[in-house]
């Protein structure tokens, strides 16, 4: 156990940050790390409890009180040992997991949970840079079973599917239809909250542990998926949840309506140094922007348009606006369904909840984006409906639409294998990852729909345990999960 009174006598202490002023100045991550000490004195908060929740609450089953403890007596190269056992990519979740593991922590119940997440990040660090535990060196197994995989889809459900199964002795392939690999990590997710070295290096890491990787190949388009799978013994597809959520009001197609992930793709492209033509260039720059849809990737709109010097930065949610504590049936350790500010949010942003979004209206031109007419909404029976009499105008050059995805690409890879979906649009799988084609297992967002970076982890660790058990017909991959 850490120590038995540090949750007396240590309060929680969350990351310091650069101010808002200073860091929407650039694209740099803005968490200042803590010294070993804080986060030793962190880690001393932790109880140990006898019945621990936290590891429930996580999605990968992180054995959280143990690292909490080896922190606390400074025992760093045990600690990384225990946290990669569970999670192969931890400074990845320790930089942007929404720490479900907290909410459920015990403390939480009267006092304030545990820092896991800073914790986390700071064991991740340790190995990476001062290679603590083995550090990033390549896991290589001891022999090779001769058996082949393809992955389609380099993100995160896909890259830990990659990384369980090499270490498995199979041979890997992941084909990725971008030029980068990582998914919604490289293209999504921006800069200010993750940097993309962190995925280069874990790449390296896996290139030397076997796993051969290549991109700019769409497979069920440039590529067919039938070749593929003539040429390996099992295809797992990783491809995402990838449709946008669209919404059908007049003025839908004037220039300046645009979806959020077209924004955002387009600036983590522009970070990495990718010339952007005039002519299709998203940008905030001296515009009003609203933003529609409050969810991660509005945020990540917002901080966006805040660096890129928005007039104005405002997001609509649908939904009201939650309760700024848990409801009594939203009790711990369930995650809570209360208020929350992200640190895009924090650093500028007007937010309005029940507004319902009627119509977008042109400038003179005609065509291009002036404002957009809204309405008050409001929630009964479980139905949103709009509250006559009440609409408005907001005064709008760019809306982001970032209303949630509809599930994976219907056509392509999908379509050309056949793949039964269900009502939400999701690739049907058993446990296993196992699809209705047979020797074709799917993982991540594609299965599940849009959801985190931790659950797509734990959706390619679990699939990677599928497939080694049908490779060899009897279990042998390790796989800690709650799902
Ligand atoms: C803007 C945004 C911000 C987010 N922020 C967070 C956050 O802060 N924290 C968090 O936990 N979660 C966040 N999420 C959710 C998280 O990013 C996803 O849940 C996660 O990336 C899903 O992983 P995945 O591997 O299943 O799919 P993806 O990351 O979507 O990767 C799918 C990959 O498959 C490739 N692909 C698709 N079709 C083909 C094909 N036919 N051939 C070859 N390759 C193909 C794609 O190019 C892509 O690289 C965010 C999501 C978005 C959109
Ligand atoms: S991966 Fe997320 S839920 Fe799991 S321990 Fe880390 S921060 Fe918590």
């Amino acid at each position: 156990m850490a120590d038995p009174r540090g949750f007396l006598t240590v309060e929680r202490a969350t990351s310091r940050e650069r101010p808002a002023v200073d860091r929407i100045q650039d694209y740099e991550e803005f968490v200042v790390e803590p010294s070993d000490d804080e986060v030793r004195a962190q880690a001393s908060r932790c109880m140990d409890c006898g019945i621990p929740f936290c590891h429930h609450g996580c999605p990968l089953g992180n054995v959280i009180p143990e690292f909490n403890d080896l922190v606390y007596r400074g025992r760093m190269a045990e600690a990384v040992r225990v946290l990669h056992a569970t999670n192969n990519f931890p400074e990845i979740t320790g930089r942007i997991c929404p720490a479900p593991c907290e909410a459920s922590c015990v403390l939480e119940i009267d006092h304030a949970a545990v820092t896991i997440k800073n914790v986390e990040r700071a064991i991740a660090r340790a190995a990476i840079e001062d290679g603590v535990g083995g550090g990033l060196e390549p896991v290589v197994p001891v022999s090779r079973t001769g058996k082949t995989v393809a992955i389609v889809g380099s993100g995160p459900a896909g890259l830990a599917a990659a990384q369980q199964l090499a270490r498995a002795g199979h041979a890997v392939t992941v084909f990725e239809r971008d030029a980068g690999l990582g998914g919604l990590l490289r293209y999504g997710i921006p800069d200010f909250k993750m940097e993309k070295g962190i995925i280069d290096s874990r790449v390296e890491q896996m290139r030397g542990e076997g796993v051969a990787f290549l991109t700019g190949v769409a497979i069920g388009e440039t590529h067919s998926a039938a070749d593929v799978l003539a040429r390996f013994d099992v295809l797992v597809l990783c491809v995402g949840a990838r449709v946008p959520r669209d919404i059908q009001v007049p003025g839908r197609d004037l220039e300046g309506v645009t979806f959020a992930m077209d924004f955002l793709a387009q600036q983590n492209r522009r970070v990495a140094g990718a010339v952007v033509p005039a002519a299709s260039e998203i940008l905030a720059t001296g515009k009003h922007v609203v933003v529609i849809g409050g969810g991660d990737t509005g945020s990540d709109c917002v901080g966006t348009s805040n660096r890129q010097h928005a007039t104005s930065v405002s997001q609509l949610e649908l939904m009201p606006e939650p309760p700024l504590v848990r409801m009594p049936e939203n009790p711990w350790p369930a995650w809570p369904l209360v208020l929350r500010t992200s640190s895009s949010q924090a650093e500028g942003c007007e937010r309005g909840f029940s507004v319902m979004t009627k119509a977008f209206v042109a400038d003179a031109s005609g065509k291009r984006l002036a404002k957009i007419v809204a309405a008050r909404a409001e929630l009964t029976r479980g139905t949103i409906r709009e509250i006559p009499g009440t609409d408005f105008d907001i005064p709008c050059d760019l809306a982001l639409l970032a209303m949630g995805f509809t599930g994976a690409e219907r056509g392509g890879v999908v379509g050309e294998l056949g793949l039964a979906l269900d009502t939400r649009g999701n690739v049907v799988t058993e446990g296993s990852g196992a699809t209705n084609v047979p020797r074709v297992f799917a993982a991540g967002d594609a299965s599940r729909g849009q959801s985190l970076v931790v659950w797509a982890i734990a959706d390619g660790r679990r699939v990677a345990a599928g497939v080694d058990a049908y490779l060899r017909g009897s279990v042998q991959l390790r796989v800690t999960s709650s799902c």
